[in-house]
């Protein structure tokens, strides 16, 4: 099954952009998952082709009307979600995006401007999604973001199929830091354990770097890997759908 991405935006020309490029272009070149981008202006019905007015209450910007964005979406519906870039939506989470790249693709709505009237959302099933807690100009970059973190996990998209799951927060943790050759560079040289080809002993300074810088970088993850190792009834560490940010 192809991962079907159907992106509505003002700005078509945006896409693939960077998806064109490395794994995620070589991997749409290779059909593994498919991507269309579509105009929301060509659902305008007025000579000047509005999609956006005033807002209600009065205030700067423009936003997006309900009806236009609507007229654009209704004819992609399918089993696929449909999700709408805005910052007031849910923060997107590894947890999400490894179920989306298991399903059949997504339907994703660019904001603009101050972005969707309300209603919308009352009147269609959308899900809101948020890649941070900062404002970008529009919903394309968040709708590449979210887009490029699905389709490396598609099957037959990453070299070695291991390398996505040892990353930073597929545990709850953040991944431990890596080393490369040279050994020696301006006068560092790589930790000695990580040479000493003894995997028990790399293993566990692995896990042990990774809950420490998780507990100095991250303290709201190392919060939520506690309490998920508390709260488990043997006290050992058991995946749950919350262990994953
Ligand atoms: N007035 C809005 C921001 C609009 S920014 C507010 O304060 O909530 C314009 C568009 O950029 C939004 O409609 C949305 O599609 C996109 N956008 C901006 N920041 C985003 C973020 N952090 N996550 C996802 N989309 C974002």
């Amino acid at each position: 099954m192809t991962f079907r991405a159907t992106v509505l935006t003002l700005y078509p020309e945006m896409f693939p952009g960077p998806l064109g490029s490395a794994l995620a272009g070589r991997a749409l070149r290779e059909e593994r998952w498919s991507l269309d981008a579509v105009n929301i202006r060509d659902a305008a019905t007025d000579r000047h082709r509005t999609v956006d007015d005033t807002p209600a209450g009065g205030g700067a910007g423009m936003v997006l009307r309900a009806d236009i964005v609507a007229r654009a979406l209704d004819p992609h519906l399918d089993a696929r979600p449909v999700l709408a870039m805005t910052p007031r939506g849910r923060p997107l989470t590894q947890a999400r995006v490894r179920d989306l790249a298991d399903g059949p693709g997504a339907v994703v709505l660019c904001g603009r401007f101050e972005g969707f009237d309300e209603r919308l959302f009352e009147a269609r099933t959308i899900e809101e999604v948020s890649i941070g807690d900062y404002i970008l100009s529009g919903g394309e970059m968040a709708a590449l973001v979210l887009l490029d973190a699905c389709v490396r996990l598609l099957p037959g998209v990453m070299g070695a199929p291991s390398s996505g799951v040892e990353e930073s927060f597929e545990s709850g943790l953040l991944e431990y830091p890596h080393y490369t050759r040279p050994v020696e560079w301006e006068g560092r040289t790589i930790p000695e354990v990580l040479r000493s080809g003894d995997h028990a002993r790399i293993a566990a300074w692995r896990q042990s770097r990774s809950e420490i810088d998780t507990r100095l970088r991250r303290p709201d993850l190392w919060e939520r890997h506690i309490g998920a190792r508390v709260g488990s009834p043997s006290g050992a560490r058991q995946r749950t759908e919350d262990d994953t940010v």
